[in-house]
């Protein structure tokens, strides 16, 4: 295949995936909701459970986004460095995420700041966001693609914490802002937070934490019995889905943490609604490609 055939049948199959993941919620958390909807005992919160269900079937069915505000695209891109398209790949994405607004199709949220002008296409200064990583020796390319809502990035936050406040402070801060703001983001929430040396770093594993799969671990048992015992806390405020009132407030709580200086513990919440719009896909040097979220998917 040449090479401008190449880089365009992985835009194209690029554009297709966005546009997917602005249809269909990944497995695990279609699977979330279906249990929380089992075991839900409040009459309402039930009720709105099913809705959600019908809405994400007919979402499908019809072909269309699964919530009208479709986000602003954030890619994850984990890339190897003998990816052969790893040169091309920036504007690669660009592009996708320009075709898929047209063709999804999805919402024109991107709005340059400053000018304050809606660029119509999702695309503007650094949007679609990108976080990078390279891969040493490998010749693949896995994206995580993300739509962050409005709603839902709402009560993103961070603070740097003295460390005498220890753990118990960042338990605290995290409670803090779901009892403030958990309301706003269409509960039941996935709650993504990281714990690390500098506000930056630990805003960005805040938001990579929502790149795991409901009811995974961290692999540190501290830190899982933590997300166990946020989930808990989390669910007694009872926010229910729509915070309208239920058993339960969250899909789950996922941390992420790095090793941090002595003197301060910096912690940072990002937020997942329930139409938690993540897909995860991996292309190999040939094109070819498998989805971990969307499981036999073809663009
Ligand atoms: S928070 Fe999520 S479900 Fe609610 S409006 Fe925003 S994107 Fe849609």
């Amino acid at each position: 295949m040449e090479r401008q055939e190449a880089l365009e049948l992985l835009t194209g199959k690029v554009a297709n995936f966005v546009g997917l993941v602005g249809k269909v919620l990944p497995g695990d958390v279609t699977a979330k909701l279906k249990e929380l909807s089992e075991n839900e005992t409040v009459p309402m919160a039930k009720m709105i459970y099913e809705f959600m269900e019908k809405n994400q079937r007919e979402a499908a069915e019809l072909n269309r986004p699964s919530c009208q505000d479709t986000g602003l695209i954030q890619m994850f891109v984990r890339v190897g460095t003998k990816f052969p398209y790893i040169d091309d790949l920036k504007p690669v994405l660009k592009e996708a995420v320009f075709i898929a607004t047209k063709e999804a199709p999805l919402r024109h949220n991107a709005v340059e700041t400053f000018d304050e002008v809606n660029t119509g296409t999702n695309t503007g200064t650094d949007a679609p966001w990108l976080y990078w990583d390279i891969i040493p020796n490998s010749d693949k390319l896995e994206l995580d693609v993300y739509m962050a809502g409005g709603g839902c990035s709402l009560p993103g936050q961070g603070k740097t914490l003295m460390p005498g406040e220890g753990y118990e402070g960042v338990v605290k801060f995290v409670l803090d802002v779901m009892t403030s703001y958990g309301l706003n983001a269409c509960p039941p929430l996935l709650v993504g937070v990281g714990i690390g040396t500098s506000i930056d770093s630990a805003a960005f594993m805040a938001k990579k934490a929502l790149m795991r799969p409901v009811g995974s671990h961290n692999a540190n048992p501290k830190a899982a019995a933590l997300e166990d015992e946020m989930t808990a806390a989390i669910d007694s405020i009872g926010l229910g889905p729509q915070g309208l009132k239920g058993s339960k407030s969250v899909m789950g709580v996922n941390i992420e943490n790095s090793a941090r200086h002595p003197s301060v513990i910096s912690c940072a919440v990002n937020v997942g609604c329930w139409s938690h719009r993540r897909g995860t896909i991996t292309f190999n040097s040939d094109l070819s490609y498998q989805s971990s979220t969307h499981e036999g998917v073809a663009l």
